[in-house]
Parts: C-alpha cells; sequence; structure tokens
C-alpha cells in the first residue's frame, strides 16, 4: 500500500490567510482542493510539500453567482446545477464525465483546472520509477516517451479545461502582487513540466464563463471504461450562431498535448459556413492533422489519432441537432 508523507496540514479561512500561508511554507508549501490528485501524487512522490493549505474553507470559493464559480465548487455540484445544464451544458457534461461518483464529490473545478499532467512513465509508484531512472518530470534527466526531446510530452488530462477553452471562459488569480485575470488558452503552456502559466503562490480563485448569447458547446470524451477512466481524447466544439450559419467556432482536444490544443484550422473551415455533412467532415479531417498524440496514455497512438476524426464528426453532428 502507498503511503502519504508526513506533512503540515492548514486550513485558510480566507484568501489573504491562504496567501499569507504560502508566503510562510514558502517552495515547500502547495494549496490542496479535493486532494483527489495531489494526494495520490504525494503517495508516489511527484510532488512533496512539506505543508498542505487547504482552500476548501474559503466561503467565496464555494460559491456560484450567476455564471461566475468559485474553484472549491466541487465536480458532483457543479454538473448538477440546473441553470448550468441548460445555460452551460457542456461544462456540466465534462464534470460529469470526470471519473466516479466518489471522485466527483471530492474533486473540485479548480483542482481539474489545474490538474497535473499525466504519463505512462510517471503515474506510477516511486519505486517503478526509480527503476527505470525516473525521467525529466520528476527526479530524472531523460524523457522515455521521446528520449531525444529536451522537453516532456505528458499530456493535458482535465475533461473541463478544454471546455473552457473552446467557450472563452476567463480565470481569475489572486495572488501576493494582487488580482489578475486571463483567458482560460492562456492559462496552459504545452509542457508537461511547466504545463500552466500560473505562479505557484498564484490562487485560481473563481472561473467567469461566458454569458450565454447565441452560442452553443459540446464535449465528447474517449476513454477504456466509461464508469471511470482518464480522457484520452477529449473534444470540446464551440460555435457562435448567426442563423443556421456558423459565424464563429472553436475546436479544443484534450488529450493529445500538454494543454488543451485549439485548432485553429478546424475552425477556419467551419466559419461562414452551415454544418452540413461536407463542412463537418472536412473540419474533422483539418483536426486530424495536427493531433498527435504521443504514446504515453492508453490505447494504441494510430488509434487515438484516427479518434479524432470520428469525435470532432460527433460532436459537430450533436450541435447540428440542437
Ligand atoms: C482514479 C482517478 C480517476 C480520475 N479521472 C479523471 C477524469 O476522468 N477526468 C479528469 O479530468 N480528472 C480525473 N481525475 C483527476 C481528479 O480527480 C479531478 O481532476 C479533480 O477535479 C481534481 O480536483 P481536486 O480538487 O481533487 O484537486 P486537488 O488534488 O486538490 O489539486 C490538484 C492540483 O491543483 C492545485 N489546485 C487545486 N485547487 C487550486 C486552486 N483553487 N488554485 C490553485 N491551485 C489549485 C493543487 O495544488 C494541485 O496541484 C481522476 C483522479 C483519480 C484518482
Ligand atoms: S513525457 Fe517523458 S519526461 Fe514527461 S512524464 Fe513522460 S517520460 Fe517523463
Amino acid at each position: 500500500m502507498l503511503r502519504l508523507p508526513t506533512f503540515t496540514y492548514l486550513q485558510a479561512r480566507s484568501l489573504a490567510d491562504a496567501l499569507r500561508m504560502k508566503a510562510d511554507a514558502g517552495p515547500d508549501g502547495m494549496f490542496v482542493a479535493g486532494g483527489t490528485d495531489l494526494y495520490p501524487n504525494m503517495k508516489r512522490r511527484h510532488q512533496e510539500p512539506r505543508t498542505v493549505i487547504s482552500l476548501m474553507g474559503i466561503p467565496e470559493l464555494g460559491q456560484v453567482e450567476r455564471w461566475n464559480v468559485g474553484t472549491c465548487v466541487t465536480l458532483s455540484t457543479l454538473s448538477n446545477l440546473p441553470s448550468f445544464q441548460l445555460s452551460h451544458s457542456a461544462v456540466t457534461t465534462a464534470a460529469r464525465l470526470v471519473s466516479t461518483p466518489l471522485l466527483r464529490n471530492m474533486g473540485t473545478l479548480g483542482g481539474n483546472l489545474c490538474l497535473d499532467t499525466r504519463c505512462n512513465y510517471y503515474n506510477q509508484s516511486y519505486e517503478w520509477r526509480k527503476a527505470i531512472d525516473f525521467c525529466m518530470k520528476k527526479d530524472g534527466a531523460i524523457c522515455w516517451v521521446a528520449p531525444s526531446s529536451p522537453r516532456c510530452w505528458a499530456v493535458s488530462s482535465s475533461d473541463i479545461a478544454p471546455v473552457m477553452v473552446a467557450i472563452g471562459a476567463e480565470y481569475r488569480l489572486v495572488g501576493p502582487q494582487g488580482e489578475r485575470v486571463v483567458p482560460a488558452g492562456r492559462f496552459y503552456h504545452n509542457d508537461g513540466i511547466n504545463y500552466l502559466t500560473k505562479q505557484p503562490d498564484e490562487i485560481l480563485a473563481e472561473v467567469r464563463l461566458p454569458a450565454p448569447d447565441g452560442w452553443d458547446a459540446v464535449y465528447h470524451k474517449l476513454r477504456r471504461r466509461g464508469s471511470f477512466d482518464f480522457p484520452v481524447l477529449g473534444v470540446a466544439a464551440w460555435v457562435k450562431w448567426n442563423g443556421k450559419k456558423v459565424a464563429d467556432a472553436r475546436i479544443v482536444l484534450g488529450g493529445v498535448a500538454s494543454w488543451p490544443q485549439e485548432i485553429p484550422e478546424a475552425a477556419a473551415v467551419l466559419k461562414d459556413a452551415a454544418l452540413s455533412d461536407d463542412i463537418i467532415e472536412s473540419a474533422a479531417d483539418a483536426a486530424y492533422r495536427p493531433s498527435k498524440p504521443m504514446d504515453n496514455t492508453d490505447f494504441d497512438l494510430s488509434w487515438r489519432k484516427q479518434m479524432t476524426r470520428v469525435y470532432v464528426t460527433r460532436a459537430l453532428e450533436e450541435l447540428r441537432t440542437r
């Protein structure tokens, strides 16, 4: 059985409290929300904070005000918000597709959007990783997926992040220097190690969803076990309608890169067109080409690449029928 290391657990009651605790703890401190990602990672010694600062006791992070969602709202709550099921169904669908009910009861929106990137050579016990001499994401020097690569290719595996990028949500960050608001698309780096643009001492406090005004979005997920698994491919598709035609669009893929990967080539095909069979086929083809999954998650990578075409087609067909 994997055991947690010894650490100090602090419970912040306000954002100011949490920032002060983090400043006191320095680089050895980390924030935690539901802990469904951080605690398993600590058991495998991926992250080794000496001080863990819980954000769950900060009232404002648990609130939902119109389209602004506090980041400690659990995935169960988010997926069951009746108003959001109508107005932002891609968000509630993605939240509902995360893992199991137990994990959704604990896991939060903020933790999901900051989720560590994943790789078959990394999500292993300390002893397993030691046996292969570790890798550059933690404790080692080489990438076992691409040994001549100077970078880590661990995969963005959040279900909700691609949806946030696709719909153009904004994130409010609170840190020692004050507050800033960033578009979801600028919160992520395509780098398996430095996968967030957020500083370690910044708290993701709130997610601002766009008001529902003439756009629609859907999310489709590929995984081995429908009841449980991380996405090996996620497709978030957003369109702004102009009558029956698409005025603007965004297609974002999860599970194929170290960030939610926007595919502007596919969006360009959709712009100013109706979602006919031909247009959907061309957009799916445009998404297929830049989709380059690596051999570090479940399933055969060439099959996962082919599934990009299938899942983009399904997502756009769903948008056409709504
Ligand atoms: C068996 C299993 C299956 C899973 N399946 C899926 C899946 O299918 N899809 C999926 O998307 N995820 C999956 N997960 C991952 C995880 O459960 C969810 O992503 C969950 O939403 C993470 O939220 P959390 O609050 O538990 O995060 P935590 O573990 O608390 O935090 C995760 C990371 O985010 C940071 N963090 C958390 N909140 C904040 C904040 N407000 N500000 C700044 N930093 C913050 C923490 O420091 C940590 O680095 C799975 C996990 C397990 C164990
Ligand atoms: S992609 Fe390479 S460096 Fe990154 S976690 Fe996997 S093996 Fe390690």
